[in-house]
């Protein structure tokens, strides 16, 4: 159903329902044309209206300063309800369940001090081996933070000897056979280096049955896979703004909390002052009352700046719907697989499954040798494309700008290198 030449590739383009959207955004040049920007599970393109929507803030700060907080064309006090519909759609769940607030390492670690409660039994965590390093400093150092041992304590689930993908069964085995210690299962909704999508469902159904709570980090899946977290049970999940949601480097996180904690404003937590009541935050009385909703785990002053461009980018998400940006991305990526089984001038394996609802958009490419070289090369081609050590390149088509041309003109590139 695919071929190897370009007017088929534009052919797609054109029946494209998503193809207006490219448009919307700036790619950096290479030569004089847009640069092949495959680089979108690490830093989304910069959406052309993010300018005009921080334009807009400093000119209410310029204009009006101390005003902004309730006079700003978007006030700041209430900044954080712009994000709660559009983010709730993504992420799949209510909009009382979804705020946002700081950074994901920084939430990763606020999640855990409310949902990581462990006592001398049921203590353990369970995670990917080789999750991505911030996770496993912060579950680490959280584990000695509450006194245990962290070679004890942590359970890392890894492929198979010889393999390069986690078989989800030996997860819920894994689950099963530690219920009497497992405190937490913790997992990257898809792994950032291999590409799997795990079945969060059947990993929290399987959690929670062993009386452990299931949190996910969706860095690698947030506008990138659609998700049921309310439906699937998740006890909590938190991501990045800055991959396939485009909001700029270092832009505020995510955070999802289920509603039967999100409720109860009793709920263990660190608080500030803008996790409080908005009717009774400035009152500056003695005695934390918390929203009866996600945003109870606010801390600080809403950081306009760092979340302008994410009100910005999720405009565009509101256009069009996770479910039309999977079927295009099973499309895109699918093609470029077609297209990379095509050559045989490079050596390399597609260690990312290769079934397409056990992916993102991600394909990694996984050279037994020369994959830095091959990588520079890529470069130097206006290909951008990262890469992690062991010999992975990792390639992601962003279904929401990325172009069937642009995988065509990947694969004519890879198709002319020599041996
Ligand atoms: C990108 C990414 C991070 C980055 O965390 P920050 O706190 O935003 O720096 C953490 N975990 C995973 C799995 C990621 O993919």
């Amino acid at each position: 159903m695919f071929d190897n030449t370009i007017s088929f590739a534009q052919q797609k383009d054109k029946e494209d329902v998503l193809k207006h959207f490219r448009s919307e955004f700036y790619f950096p040049q290479h030569n004089g044309n847009d640069a092949i920007y495959f680089c979108g599970n690490s830093l989304g393109l910069q959406p052309k209206n993010v300018n005009a929507a921080i334009q807009q803030e400093l000119q209410d700060w310029q204009q009006i300063a101390i005003g902004g907080y309730l006079h700003a064309k978007n006030p700041w006090l209430y900044y954080q309800h712009n994000f709660s519909k559009p983010l709730a759609k993504i992420v799949g769940c209510k909009e009382n369940e979804v705020t946002v607030m700081n950074t994901l390492t920084v939430n990763l670690h606020l999640m855990m001090l409310s949902f990581y409660r462990p006592t001398k039994e049921k203590y353990k965590i369970m995670m990917e081996a080789s999750a991505f390093p911030s996770d496993q400093y912060a579950v680490e150092t959280q584990i000695k933070f509450h006194g245990f041992n962290p070679d004890d304590a942590i359970i890392e689930i890894a492929p198979k000897e010889g393999e390069k993908i986690i078989n989800e069964e030996d997860i819920i085995e894994a689950i099963n056979q530690h219920k009497d210690s497992l405190a937490l299962v913790l997992f990257g909704g898809i792994n950032y280096y291999s590409g799997q999508l795990f079945d969060m469902k059947k990993i929290t159904a399987a959690a929670h049955k062993a009386g452990a709570v299931a949190g996910f980090d969706l860095a690698h899946v947030a506008g990138n896979v659609p998700l049921q977290l309310h439906d699937w049970d998740i006890d909590f999940a938190v991501w990045c703004s800055y991959k396939y949601l485009n909001a700029g480097p270092g832009a505020v996180g995510g955070t999802y909390i289920h509603e039967r904690y999100a409720d109860d404003i009793n709920h263990t937590r660190l608080a500030g002052w803008w996790g409080n009541d908005e009717a009774t935050r400035f009152k500056m009385e003695k005695g934390f009352i918390a929203k009866p909703d996600a945003s109870g785990w606010n801390i600080s002053t809403a950081q306009v700046f760092n979340m302008v461009a994410l009100k910005a980018s999720l405009e565009l998400f509101e256009r069009t719907d996770m479910k039309t940006i999977r079927e295009k991305s099973f499309e895109l990526t699918s093609y470029l697989e077609f297209l990379l089984h095509q050559l045989s001038n490079i050596n390399f394996e597609i260690i990312t499954p290769l079934e397409p609802e056990r992916r993102g958009a991600q394909l990694s490419l996984y050279f037994r040798e020369r994959g830095k070289e091959i990588h520079k090369k890529m470069i130097d081609s206006g290909i951008i494309v990262d890469y992690r050590e062991p010999g992975v390149i990792r390639v992601a088509p962003s279904p929401l700008y990325n172009s069937f041309e642009d995988v065509f003109r990947f694969y004519e590139i890879l198709k002319n290198f020599n041996q």
